[in-house]
């Protein structure tokens, strides 16, 4: 595997192309809007510059990386000459369905099909596809660059060639892979969404503040991140995407998102990428403050 075309450059996609780059693959990076592309290179120039800074990276190296990065707007030729693609486009059902659908037709018969996404069923993708067994998830953690794991999951008719090719490419990107099989947020969502919804609620039914909550998880449990600082750096977009996919794909109650995350996502409170969530971030210094909507 040589070329690797990654569809959408947000949070995800800009920090695959990273990993990609940096590891020796020609990468095309395609987004439907042009400044997320610019915006996705500049992300990388900046990630790989605090590589450098850290010794992680050669200057060499860093603009030999830079040199294997080509961006497009278009969908069709990016994936013409792909050995795999990996689709990291927005938590929506039916866009991946039509983006995997329209790559099917575009792409060489020997390449694979990747989806980066966090719960939506790897099966009901490979349908929109005449190639199910060359569909499968790759699931990168974020930040991608950083993050050691990589979720494989198995759809119901993914060959064990394809699973073998990925986890032997996760291996290349000096990641772990850990194969799991197709149910609605796999395994690490599964686990870490209920949390984050149940620290929403905890926040929604006033038992504790923002500070307070992320307090009493970071030092209580020994997490890095409290579960709110969490949430707005996944996305609020994407948590309630995520839960939504759980709470229709189990039928269950436990996974119903919290009144407080669907409000904030209707006024446009994203988290980080739009500077507002259950804190703000600064765009010029990057500090991070409680929201004036919970201090
Ligand atoms: P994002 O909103 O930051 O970026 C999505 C990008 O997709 C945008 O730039 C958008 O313009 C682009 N896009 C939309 N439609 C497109 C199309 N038809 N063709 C090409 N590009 C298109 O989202 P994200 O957080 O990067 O999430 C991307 C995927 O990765 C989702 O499936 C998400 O569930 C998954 N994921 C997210 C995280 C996270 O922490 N944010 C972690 C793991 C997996």
């Amino acid at each position: 595997m040589k070329n690797i075309t990654v569809i959408g450059a947000g949070t995800m996609g800009n920090g695959i192309a990273h990993v990609f780059a940096q590891y020796g693959f020609n990468v095309l990076l395609v987004d439907v809007v042009q400044s997320s592309l610019e915006k996705g290179l500049q992300t990388i120039a900046k990630n790989m510059e605090r590589q450098v800074a850290k010794s992680a990276l050669t200057e060499e190296e860093k603009t030999l990386a830079l040199g294997r990065l080509k961006t497009s707007t278009d969908l069709t030729t990016a994936v013409s000459s792909a050995d795999l693609v990996i689709e990291a486009a927005t938590e929506n059902s039916q866009l991946k369905l039509d983006i995997f659908s329209k790559m099917d037709a575009a792409a060489p018969a020997h390449c694979i099909l990747a989806s980066n996404t966090s719960s939506i069923s790897i099966t009901k993708i490979a349908s929109a596809t005449k190639r199910p067994d060359k569909v499968i998830g790759m699931h990168f953690m974020n930040p991608v660059p950083v993050m050691k794991l990589v979720e494989v999951i198995r759809g119901y008719s993914t060959s064990d060639e394809t699973t073998r090719a990925v986890i032997d490419l996760s291996i290349a990107l000096k990641k772990v892979p850990v194969e799991v099989n197709d149910y609605p947020g796999f395994v690490a969502n599964r686990i870490l969404m209920p949390m984050i919804n149940e620290a929403i609620y905890t926040l929604y039914e006033g038992v504790a503040g923002v500070e307070e909550i992320d307090a009493v998880m970071k030092l209580g449990m020994g997490h890095p991140m409290g579960p709110l600082r969490l949430a707005d750096f996944i996305g609020l977009d994407v948590c309630l995407a995520i839960l939504r996919v759980m709470y229709e794909g189990f039928g269950n109650s436990k996974y119903a998102p919290c009144p407080l995350l669907i409000n904030m996502v209707a006024a446009g409170k994203l988290g980080d990428k739009t500077g507002e969530g259950f804190y703000t971030v600064s765009r010029e210094t990057k500090e991070v403050r409680i929201s004036p909507a919970f201090v």
